[in-house]
């Protein structure tokens, strides 16, 4: 990949980095302000359970996202940014241009989320229902 394509990419990381932190600082400003308002309102109801779970599954899918830059971020300052890092093959940049963050081709992906829900079906005891 070469210099000029190598920046834009960046940028856009970098951009995607900046959405991430602004939507958690939103979600923790959402929060506080819920938790204040209601507590005034209703002085025994506090934040339900349903709540803090729809409240908690944003932020672990931010916090996952996040992991996704930093990990681009890594392989752009190991040099390998645009390799996969499970095949080693080139990512095409067809699919970096739609998710800049990309660390693996899409079949690796397809593969490492099978086995990431396979690790996670029971351990939550939950499912999310689409
Ligand atoms: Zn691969």
């Amino acid at each position: 990949m070469d210099e000029k394509k190598k920046e834009y990419f960046i940028k856009r990381i970098l951009e995607e980095r900046e959405r991430i932190l602004g939507g958690l600082n939103s979600l923790s400003e959402d929060y506080q302000g819920a938790t204040d308002s209601k507590a005034a309102e209703f002085e025994e109801t506090a934040w339900t359970e349903r709540d803090k779970e729809y409240l908690s599954s944003l932020i672990s899918q931010d916090i996952e996202e996040m992991a996704e830059v930093n990990e681009a971020l890594k392989s752009i300052v190991d040099g390998t940014y645009g390799i996969c890092v499970d095949c080693g093959q080139k990512i095409p940049e067809e699919r970096l241009e739609v998710k800049p963050t990309a660390i693996r081709c899409v079949k690796c992906q397809e593969k490492y989320e099978m086995r990431r829900n396979a690790a996670n079906s029971g351990g939550l005891g939950y499912r999310q229902s689409e």
